[in-house]
């Protein structure tokens, strides 16, 4: 039997797509295959278990890959507003944090998947798993046919959500990416993890500072002196290295930079309030404390006195005493200090992967491929990432009309996204106009047929005015055609 819409991948773009696919054409045969024992790991260990759904802003700009036209166009889809209610209707109530962050207010990622799972279901999904696909082709029929250890199941629509390379172990080790380009599409030449941590040779004196965890600005800086990327936010040290929200949002661009030029470096600031030269001028203006006893203000007393004794400062003379060359070094150990990177951690530790299939390969409106008709993508498996703070849930959310559950139908308004469930009332309209109508001529045919026995010379079209009249909810054209086709 040959299934209408089957989703490989129900993680959150799969079971987003899943829902409004099934709410859109509720009859159709929907069929969702996960490769995973246990669905949604990635939804479940998301914001430490408490599964940062989205942010209360999100832009384009917070995005990485393809171009900012394009991701602006399909967030504008399907905006935060509209994710708040889309979840507040399957019963889950989110809570906007200081960070703008948004969680369910029940701490719970548990809850966020098993409304998702729910809603899936009662769109008609039929969801299955353990079912690996490890095989996908386009049959001369032009449908498709997608086979694993499992067995083999055809289909008429394929959409493809099977995420990228990140925590692999969750069943997202990049397979889909084979699957896309058996289908015809190309790659970005370069996919990387992104959102992971970086690593530092073993004996540096950040290692050290296991543990600590401080607010810094991070600088990407190209061979040639070019400023490419910068985040400020928390920056953790770990045993490895670094790790902490700012280290997660500029990796990628580190990561990307330096495969092209590995001239690239990353400069850490570890005062963001000042620059190297506002730093410069306190340090000169001050006659009485150490560099130290000034820095162990500003920053954890562990990470200054490191920072210091790196710098290798005479212990006590006050700061604007300090011979240039040491000052200089000592202001750019603080505000410039150019991280001796020696890699990064990986697919097991990063959250999201960056690059896949470019949204030059694919309509806009709809997610179809521009090379394979009837194949879908979304998700991750996209050449799109966002940084920390729900920006990639927003990115899997916003594609809710992958597969054709928006096709047309532009911008989705909040009427239209609350009213369009397999109750949609105006898709029902058309079919109850032309019950009524038919009920009307039954019910009234013996009214009719005496109204004409004592009105011989009316003409059948005024019969159908006043039966329009009488009953106002059958409309006159429907009343009136409907009079019109009766024997006379
Ligand atoms: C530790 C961690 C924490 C995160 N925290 C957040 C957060 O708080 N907020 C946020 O916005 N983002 C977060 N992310 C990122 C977010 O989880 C992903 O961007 C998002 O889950 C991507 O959704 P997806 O559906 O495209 O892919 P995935 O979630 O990866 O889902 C893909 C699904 O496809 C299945 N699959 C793959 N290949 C096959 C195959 N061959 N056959 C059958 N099934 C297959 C997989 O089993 C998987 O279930 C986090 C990621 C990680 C790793």
């Amino acid at each position: 039997m040959t299934i209408d819409t089957l989703i490989i991948g129900a993680g959150a773009a799969g079971l987003m797509a899943a829902v409004w696919a099934g709410r859109t054409a509720p009859h159709q045969r929907l069929v969702v295959l996960d490769g995973a024992r246990k669905l949604g790991a990635k939804i479940l260990v998301a914001g430490g278990g408490r599964c940062n759904v989205t942010h209360h802003t999100v832009q384009a700009s917070d995005y990485a890959g393809s171009t900012q036209p394009a991701i602006r166009n399909i967030l504008r889809r399907f905006d935060v507003p509209q994710t708040i209610q889309f979840f507040r209707e399957l019963g889950v109530e989110l809570k906007q944090e200081e960070t703008g962050k948004l969680f369910p207010t029940t701490d719970n990622a548990r809850t966020v998947l098993d409304a998702l799972l729910t809603a899936a279901r009662q769109a008609g999904a039929d969801i299955r798993h353990p079912y690996r696909v490890s095989q996908v082709e386009r049959l001369p029929s032009g449908e498709f046919k997608v086979g694993g250890e499992w067995g083999s199941l055809t289909t008429r629509r394929l959409i493809l959500a099977t995420g990228g390379r990140s925590l692999p172990k969750s069943g997202s080790d990049g397979m889909g990416y084979r699957f896309a380009t058996a289908l015809g599409h190309s790659l970005t030449p370069h996919i990387f993890p992104a959102l992971v941590p970086l690593t530092l040779p073993p004996n540096h004196f950040l290692c050290a500072l296991s543990g600590l965890a401080s607010p810094a600005t991070l600088t990407v800086q190209s061979g040639t002196g070019k400023n490419l990327a910068q985040f400020t936010n928390a920056v953790l040290c770990t045993h490895f290295g670094l790790s902490g929200p700012g280290v997660l949002d500029i990796s990628r661009h580190w990561i990307e930079a330096h495969t092209a030029d590995s001239r690239t470096r990353l400069l850490i600031n570890w005062l963001p309030q000042y620059t190297s030269e506002s730093l410069e001028a306190v340090f000169l203006a001050a006659t009485r404390s150490t560099p130290f006893q000034m820095v162990r203000d500003w920053l954890p007393e562990r990470l200054a006195r490191a920072l210091c004794e790196t710098a290798d400062l005479p212990p006590h003379l006050p700061a604007n005493q300090l011979p240039r060359a040491q000052r200089k070094a000592l202001v750019q150990q603080l505000t410039a200090y150019p991280l001796p990177l020696v890699g990064h951690r990986g697919y097991t530790h990063a959250e999201v992967t960056a690059g896949g299939v470019p949204l030059s390969e694919l309509h806009l409106k709809t997610l179809e491929s521009r090379l394979c008709p009837d194949l879908y993508l979304c998700g991750e498996i996209c050449d799109v990432d966002g940084r920390i703070g729900g920006f990639n849930f927003q990115w899997a959310w916003a594609e809710w009309f992958c597969g054709g559950g928006g096709k047309g139908r532009g911008r989705m308004t909040k009427r239209r996204m609350t009213n369009l469930s397999p109750l949609y009332p105006y898709s029902l309209a058309l079919p109850f106009s032309l019950l009524l109508a038919l009920f009307h001529l039954v019910a009234h045919g013996r009214e009719r047929a005496t109204y004409q026995q004592h009105h011989p010379h009316h003409h059948p079209a005024k019969i159908g005015d006043k039966l329009a009249n009488d009953f106002p909810l059958a409309s006159k054209r429907i009343a009136k055609a409907a009079v019109e086709n009766q024997p006379q």
